[in-house]
């Protein structure tokens, strides 16, 4: 009997496991940008991809950061806590790069004094806006105290994962997290959820500034499978 499909993304697909608490995250080797008007098939994407998302995951639970991770199913899938997810993308940038460059005018690469954390709509429809906190309740999407935990966990992901990324000769420039809720207060009612890869991560060369992930696709470069090798090849390190 196939598996029961709860949910398609761009990237993964969300199907129902044997219990009713887990789920199973399949990572696919379709890549889209500039809110879904390009799109491409990468081979091999995906399966680098959940690889690179269980390197990153199992570090950050020797941390004792919460993740969905719970066990590896085959090269493609995953399987995960059931969470409800916080409809939020929270992104970290410890270098101007993308929409921040655009929006503030600075050189991209500049090197920011402390880390930025944003938080946007997870909307397609509206093209993922920038939300500041008083939007955020608003909308009802998560109170005080659980913006507050993101934006921490967010920070604490940022500094173990730059210094990560830094021992492979690799600049974490930013990424993007998503957050989902446990059913009770177990983890402190928030775990880390979806993945951490070369899609949701910019990653440059520590002496080049050569780029390891999507922008790659997203900006033409060309070598798209290549970067994500490199950038893999890195991380097992
Ligand atoms: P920017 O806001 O500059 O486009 O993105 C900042 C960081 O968050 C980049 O590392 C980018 O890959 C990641 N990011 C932001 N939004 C998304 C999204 O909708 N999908 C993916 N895959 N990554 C995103």
């Amino acid at each position: 009997m196939a598996e029961e499909l709860l949910y398609e993304g761009k990237a993964k697909r969300i199907y129902a496991s044997e219990r009713a608490d887990q789920v199973v995250m399949e990572f696919k080797d379709d890549a889209t940008a500039l809110n879904g008007q390009k799109r491409a098939t990468i081979e091999e994407k995906g399966i680098i991809n959940r690889a690179f998302t269980v390197r990153l995951f199992r570090y950050l639970e020797s941390e004792r950061i919460p993740t969905h991770l719970l066990a590896e199913i085959d090269e493609r899938r995953l399987l995960v806590r059931r969470l409800t997810m916080i409809g939020l993308e929270v992104v970290v940038r410890n270098r101007v790069a993308g929409s921040l460059a655009t929006r503030t005018g600075l050189a991209e690469g500049t090197v920011l004094d402390r880390p930025v954390v944003e938080f946007y709509l997870k909307d397609d429809a509206l093209g993922d806006p920038l939300l500041n906190d008083d939007h955020i309740r608003v909308l009802g999407m998560a109170d005080e105290e659980t913006v507050l935990r993101m934006r921490q966990m967010a920070l604490r992901i940022n500094r173990l994962l730059e210094e990560f990324f830094a021992a492979r000769a690799l600049i974490l420039v930013d990424f993007k997290l998503e957050f989902g809720r446990t059913p009770t207060q177990e983890d402190g009612g928030v775990v880390l959820a979806d993945e951490i890869t070369p899609d949701t991560c910019r990653l440059w060369d520590r002496t080049t500034f050569e780029k390891f992930d999507k922008d790659r696709f997203r900006r033409d470069l060309g070598g798209v499978i290549e970067g994500y090798r490199e950038a893999w090849k890195r991380v097992q390190q």
